[in-house]
């Protein structure tokens, strides 16, 4: 079967290789849609990853085949990658910190036992049964392939602990931005407001459910001066990844209000603690997701209350074409919204 491997820095090969081998506790799943997320780029460009099951892990399929001691799961069932529940065993679990399991960790990045030595841009691959759900009835596949930034954008939301009412402001209009909005925005907040610079994540953001959106902070401001009881937002959900994003958000976040990063830079931040103290405000990593987060946005999808339609390319490309795509997304020169790959098209 092909797949498609990170070999260095800007480089991928297509390879055939061996069929993942069927293991105790695994599944095998054939890749129907897979989306190229920031990481991926992000892996595409440095050449390094944690696992090679993480590049390529926004995916959805179709079980082919069930390991014997597998309960629960079936040939021919519509699944998801997600995180297990937490194991119960491993140190943080047994001190009581079950929200920061190891085995989920292991397994929401590909460094567990069971993952393939390869990502999800490829025609099959093997994951471990415990970390699957299945795609609720209604769910249209493709839009089952945002599950995991989805996820990803819920566990930001919890994390935030936001409040009936509260005004919220979101960094940056890429996926995740566009999914943290949405659930902001079913978490009760009164009116979120959206920053970027790109025209057309600014409509699409309004199209979606913001009140308002800005191409910088200065249009922002100016705006909270009139919406924000001239306080600042109660919330910030820091999703653009850039290095200097935090001190943007302290800029318009209240005193006393909230940030949460979510996007990840890997450049060094020049964020000073004298700032976060003297307006007394928050400041909350997000990392990941639970199976909680995860059954919440499927939940949302089969309801119809998260519109991920909109936030991915409607045609899919296939493994011959991922190398120009990742190096198109690489330089910014992407057209609309997400890119799926579809391994066996
Ligand atoms: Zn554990």
């Amino acid at each position: 079967m092909r797949t498609a491997k990170l070999v260095g820095p800007e480089t991928i090969e297509i390879l055939e290789v061996d069929e993942p081998m069927l293991v105790a506790g695994s599944v095998i799943v054939e890749v129907a849609r897979c989306g190229i997320g920031g990481p991926d780029i992000e892996a595409y460009l440095s050449g390094e990853v944690p696992a090679q099951a993480w590049f390529g892990h926004e995916w959805v399929g179709t079980v082919v085949s069930v390991g014997d001691d597998v309960k629960g799961h079936f040939v021919g069932e519509h699944v998801v990658g997600s995180a297990p529940a937490p194991c119960g065993a491993c140190d943080p679990c047994a001190a009581g910190h079950s929200g920061h399991c190891e085995l989920v960790l292991s397994m929401i990045v590909g460094t567990d036992d069971l993952a393939s030595d390869h990502g999800a841009f490829s025609e099959r691959i093997r994951v471990d049964a415990r970390r699957i759900r299945r795609v609720p009835e209604g769910v249209d596949e493709s839009d089952a392939a945002l599950t995991e930034p989805a996820a990803v954008a819920a566990h930001a939301v919890v994390r935030a602990g936001q409040q009936l009412g509260d005004l919220v402001v979101i960094i940056g209009g890429g996926t995740i931005g566009l999914l943290t909005l949405q659930l902001a925005v079913l978490a009760g907040a009164s009116r979120v407001t959206i920053v970027d610079p790109d025209e057309r994540r600014r409509e699409l953001a309004c199209d979606i459910g913001a009140f308002a959106a800005f191409p910088d902070e200065a249009g922002i401001q100016v705006w909270l001066d009139g919406n924000g009881h001239g306080l600042g937002a109660d919330v910030v959900y820091d999703c653009s990844g850039h290095s200097e994003s935090l001190n943007r958000a302290l800029s318009i976040v209240r005193r006393g209000g909230t940030i949460v990063a979510v996007g990840v830079s890997s450049r060094s931040s020049e964020l000073t603690a004298r700032r976060l103290i003297a307006n007394e405000v928050t400041l909350k990593a997000s990392l990941g997701y639970t199976v909680a987060d995860c059954n919440r946005v499927l939940d949302l999808m089969a309801e119809d209350r998260l519109r991920v339609g909109e936030l991915y390319d409607a045609d899919p490309i296939g493994l011959d074409d991922l190398s120009d795509e990742l190096a198109r997304m690489g330089q910014r020169l992407v057209g609309r919204g997400k890119t799926l790959v579809g391994p066996n098209l």
